[in-house]
């Protein structure tokens, strides 16, 4: 695969919490609250063996980590993918935590994943293999305990499986155990494309701060998958030109701008963006360019999106980054020491734990229709979306403002305030030593 996941000095927990020393020092909290805050709750790892179609046996690793349940029970994705190791489970976990408390959703935050290449399975291999990873975890996991959803390369059909799997164990039918089902099983409507949808919102609330108005925004997506495709195309639909589209074997640019629905039907067909004006597709007589995924990070565009994977901007390339704002729209996309570059070079950066939040929204939304039986409308969901995500923003550009502070340590900032009243509320060392 093509995306670089680059060496940093560290594994990305360690690079995590290098994030949020840095808030600590412009937060007053309890000493009890930054040290629960700084280990993870629950570290699952399981060994999934499976069936292969040649009869061979597989035994896979996969892993559950529940990082802080004291705002709910916990809430997070599970990814498949084949450099998935716990370090990065337990960074995403963390993420998850601060993300839910940005938007105050009543959950802490977990992730999953199993190290395995998807593509090279079978679509029964897949099945048993997700099946067996809800029978290793099923004892860890319930509508009240903590809550799967879809992450990198898992999608609904799979969740549908898991959701299946976790009913059969516990012989009863609990659709709230697994966010992101199908709509047949219980799924909402506009999950889908919640993520892009909740970084389109986000984006437009930070292109208003401007006080230059662009005609036409240029914009760049690194990462062409669910939440890739989906900020494309609402961007698109709504003027903005999208020069630039990546995935993992490489990506496309024509300064004159893509139409992002066809390339998404060609990328299904052929399986690969930069195949799409390439191989005899319709859109043959298009202009463009084929760039590498690091060519298109240093693009002359006035937004960047990355939306694969991590550690793509690190302090080898950040200096070479000409947008004015980074929208990260996949999970720790930025190294911390690229942060400090990206910051001296005046690029605002929307953190991933605004910027993609929106899935984990609308997980929400399905799982209160799933307890309470009532289903909405898609323009419902839509609409408590954009509330939610744009009083974060706008809590979070605020808090940047009055600090002085990017908006990165502005979201831990706010998440903070939240997470550290709940678990005080437990009781604090000057309250039990108080006469
Ligand atoms: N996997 C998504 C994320 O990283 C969604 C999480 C969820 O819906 O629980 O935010």
């Amino acid at each position: 695969m093509e995306f670089r996941v680059a060496p940093t000095d560290s594994d990305l927990f360690t690079n995590a919490k290098r994030q949020l020393d840095r808030a600590f020092q412009h937060i007053d909290i309890s000493d009890d609250a930054q040290r629960c805050l700084e280990h993870p709750k629950t570290v699952i790892q399981v060994s999934i063996p499976v069936r292969m179609d040649d009869g061979s046996l597989s035994i896979f690793q996969g892993y559950r980590v529940r990082y802080d349940d004291t705002r709910g029970p916990t809430k997070g994705g599970i990814r498949y993918h084949p450099s998935v190791n716990l370090p990065e489970i337990t960074a995403l976990a963390f993420w998850m935590t601060f993300k839910c408390a940005v938007v105050n959703l009543p959950y802490g935050g977990a992730k999953g994943g199993i190290a395995v290449d998807p593509k090279a399975l079978s679509k029964l291999e897949l099945e048993r293999l997700s099946r067996g990873y809800i029978d290793a975890i099923a004892d860890f996991i319930g509508p009240d305990v903590d809550i799967p959803t879809p992450d990198m390369y898992t999608n609904s059909m799979i969740m549908g499986w898991m959701v299946d799997q976790y009913n059969i164990i516990k012989r009863m039918k609990s659709p709230a155990a697994i966010t992101g089902k199908p709509l047949s099983l219980g799924g909402s409507l506009g999950r889908d494309d919640a993520t892009g949808r909740g970084g389109y919102y986000i984006l437009k609330k930070r292109l208003e701060k401007l006080n230059k108005s662009a005609e036409s925004p240029t914009i760049a997506v690194q990462g062409f998958g669910n939440a890739g495709f989906h900020i494309a195309r609402l961007l698109y639909d709504d003027g903005f030109k999208i020069v630039a589209i990546s995935d993992s074997k490489g990506g496309i640019y024509n300064p004159k701008g893509f139409e992002p629905y066809s390339i998404k039907q060609f990328k299904d067909e052929t399986k690969r963006v930069e195949a799409v004006y390439c191989e005899g597709s319709v859109c043959n007589g298009i202009e463009h360019d084929r760039i590498t995924n690091a060519e298109l990070l240093e693009l002359d565009v006035d937004v960047l999106i990355p939306a694969a994977m991590e550690n793509q901007i690190t302090a080898k390339n950040a200096d070479c980054v000409q947008a004015h704002t980074i929208l990260e729209l996949a999970n720790g996309p930025i190294t911390y020491e690229a942060d400090m570059i990206l910051a001296d070079k005046g690029i605002i950066v929307v953190p991933d734990i605004l910027a993609n939040a929106g899935g984990v929204t609308v997980s929400y939304f399905e799982w209160l229709q799933n307890r309470s039986g009532d289903y909405w409308e898609r323009d419902k969901v839509h609409h408590r979306l954009q509330r939610i995500m744009s009083e974060a923003f706008e809590a979070i550009w605020r808090i940047a403002s009055d600090r002085d502070v990017d908006l990165r340590i502005a979201a831990y900032i706010h998440a903070l305030k939240r997470l550290t009243e709940a678990i005080d509320s437990k009781g604090t060392r000057e309250f039990f030593t108080s006469k």
